[in-house]
């Protein structure tokens, strides 16, 4: 009886010494709701999901879907996958709030101005915001990606997604193209805007809330991203 127990003990000590070797090798990779730490990572991705609080962005038109919520969703795989090459990568918004001040008379101007403050904070290698698009010609589908004129390495991170999406997806809303949005004016930092695809068209809506097509387009960003950086 006394034996039988002491080689429970054993057996025990060797679990949690398994338990404890195990957590100590995967613990080196950290992951928050909002913080995807790979040390020793020569590179920092931030990604930015557009929208949130008071502004959800474009609906879906047959879900209702927030664009803000999809954005997140998008986001945090993105970050998740990127880690896994990885990669370190930051969100700029880390629930469904926006980063407004409340008592801010602009609540718009407030939460651009606060995402243009997390990329000066953080300096990071690119930034990535990510959005859902919506337009009145409801046949108008596709992902398309944005850059800031004159912001050649933004262009080519661009581009570099854009040919990601086509061969991924099979379609794009065609090429790359210079877009005026704050969150890629506002910093020389190759900063570039992803539409991940239309919330107003039916059939990619209801693509764009199913999980496999959610992985494939994350997929899709990671694997421009990672080109961009092996090139540049
Ligand atoms: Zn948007």
């Amino acid at each position: 009886m006394f034996v039988c127990i002491k080689k429970r003990h054993i057996v025990i000590a060797i679990l949690l010494i398994g338990i404890i070797l195990f957590s100590a090798i995967f613990a080196t990779n950290y992951k928050t709701e909002y913080v995807y730490i790979v040390p020793n990572s020569k590179y920092l991705v931030l990604i930015d999901p557009g929208h949130g609080g008071i502004d959800g962005g474009c609906v879906g038109i047959e879900t209702g879907v927030y664009e803000s919520e999809l954005n997140l969703t998008y986001s945090r795989n993105l970050a998740s996958q990127l880690m896994n090459m990885g990669i370190s990568a930051k969100l700029t918004r880390t629930d469904e709030n926006g980063l407004y001040d409340e008592s801010a008379k602009n609540l718009k101007k407030s939460d651009m101005k606060k995402r243009k403050e997390i990329i000066e904070q953080e300096v990071p290698t690119l930034v990535v915001s990510i959005h859902m698009n919506s337009y009145t010609l409801r046949s108008s589908h596709g992902a398309q990606t944005f850059y800031k004129n004159g912001n050649e390495k933004g262009k080519t991170l661009a581009m570099d997604i854009q040919s990601q999406l086509k061969s991924n997806l099979g379609y794009v809303r065609g090429e790359a193209q210079v877009g005026d949005y704050y969150i890629v004016n506002c910093t020389e930092i190759p900063s570039v805007l992803v539409e991940c695809g239309f919330l107003s068209n039916q059939n990619e809506e209801r693509l764009l809330i199913d999980k496999d097509y959610q992985d494939k387009v994350c997929y899709a960003i990671m694997c421009g991203i990672v080109k961009y950086l092996n090139e540049n």
